[in-house]
C-alpha cells in the first residue's frame, strides 16, 4: 500500500493492491477530507466489494462455469442476510434518506419480516449477539422456510441495488436457480468470495469500539441501528479507518 499524490485539490488517495482469492485488485482509494463514520466507511467500500466479485466471476468463467443469478430472481433475498455493524448503520441511513412514502413502505416491510421471525422459533436466536457470518448462515434453512422476503425486495428485484450490502454482492451461484428457490432440492454451488468485506468490517468495528465482533441480520438492522445510534454517529480520522479496514482485509487477517 502506498500513498498517491493529490487526487483533486486538497484530496489525497491511497494506492492499494488487495490480494483476493482470485488475483490482485489494484485501485486508488480517495481519502475523504473529513472524519468518517463507520457506515460511511462501509459505503465507500461497496464498489470494491463488487470489483472483487467481478474477479471471482471471471475466474468461474475461465473454469467453464457461468453465474446463473439473473435480475428478477429474488430467491436468495429470502435467506438470512448477515450484515456487519457498519452496514446495519448504512442500511438505516439509506432508509432515513428515502422519500416519506417509500420510507413508510419499507418500514412496514421491516415490521412484517420482524413479525415472521418473532412468530417462529428463530426470534431468540436472531435477537441475541451473533458472532460470525458462519453462525448466522447455520440458521439459513430454518430462516428460508419462514418465507420472509427482504424488506427491500420489490417485484423480485432489489430496490436498493446500487446500495445493497456486501454479502448481497458476494452471493452468486453457478448451480440452477431452482435450487436456490427450493433449498434442499439440490446442491447450491456458490462462487467463492474473493474477500469477505462484512467480516473485515465487523472485526474493525469490534477493535475500534473495544467489544466482541458481531453480525446483524438485515431484518433487524433498523432496530439494531437505533439501539446503537450513538456509536453509529462517532467519527474517526478517514485515513485511520481506511488503513484499519485494509489491514483487516489482508490475507493474514481474513478467513477466506
Ligand atoms: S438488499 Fe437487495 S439484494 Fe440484498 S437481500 Fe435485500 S433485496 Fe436482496
Amino acid at each position: 500500500m502506498s500513498e498517491g499524490g493529490p487526487k483533486t485539490a486538497g484530496q489525497q488517495a491511497i494506492a492499494i493492491e488487495l490480494a483476493t482469492a482470485h488475483g490482485p485488485l489494484r485501485a486508488m482509494i480517495p481519502i475523504p477530507p473529513k472524519p468518517l463514520r463507520l457506515p460511511e466507511l462501509a459505503f465507500n467500500f461497496m464498489g470494491m466489494s463488487s470489483k472483487v466479485t467481478d474477479l471471482a466471476v471471471q475466474h468461474e468463467e475461465r473454469e467453464g462455469r457461468s453465474v446463473s443469478c439473473r435480475k428478477g430472481c429474488g430467491a436468495c433475498c429470502r435467506q438470512v442476510v448477515p450484515l456487519s455493524p457498519p452496514e446495519a448503520w448504512m442500511i438505516a441511513d439509506i432508509v432515513a434518506g428515502m422519500p416519506p412514502a417509500r420510507q413508510a413502505e419499507v418500514r412496514a416491510a421491516f415490521a412484517t419480516a420482524d413479525d415472521a421471525v418473532a412468530r417462529s422459533g428463530l426470534g431468540a436466536a436472531l435477537a441475541g449477539r451473533i458472532e460470525s457470518v458462519g453462525q448466522m448462515t447455520s440458521l439459513a434453512l430454518q430462516y428460508f422456510q419462514l418465507g420472509a422476503a427482504c424488506p427491500f425486495l420489490r417485484n423480485e428485484s432489489c430496490s436498493i441495488h446500487p446500495y445493497r450490502p456486501s454479502i448481497c454482492r458476494e452471493y452468486l451461484v453457478t448451480s440452477p436457480a431452482e435450487n436456490c428457490a427450493q433449498l434442499g432440492r439440490g446442491p447450491i454451488d456458490r462462487v467463492p468470495a474473493g474477500i469477505r468485506l462484512s467480516e473485515a468490517l465487523s472485526r474493525l468495528t469490534a477493535k475500534l469500539l473495544g467489544r466482541e465482533a458481531e453480525v446483524v441480520p438485515l431484518t433487524q438492522a433498523l432496530a439494531w441501528a437505533e439501539a446503537h445510534r450513538e456509536e453509529g454517529q462517532r467519527t474517526w480520522d478517514a485515513r485511520t479507518l481506511l488503513e484499519g479496514l485494509l489491514a483487516e482485509l489482508s490475507p493474514s487477517n481474513r478467513s477466506v
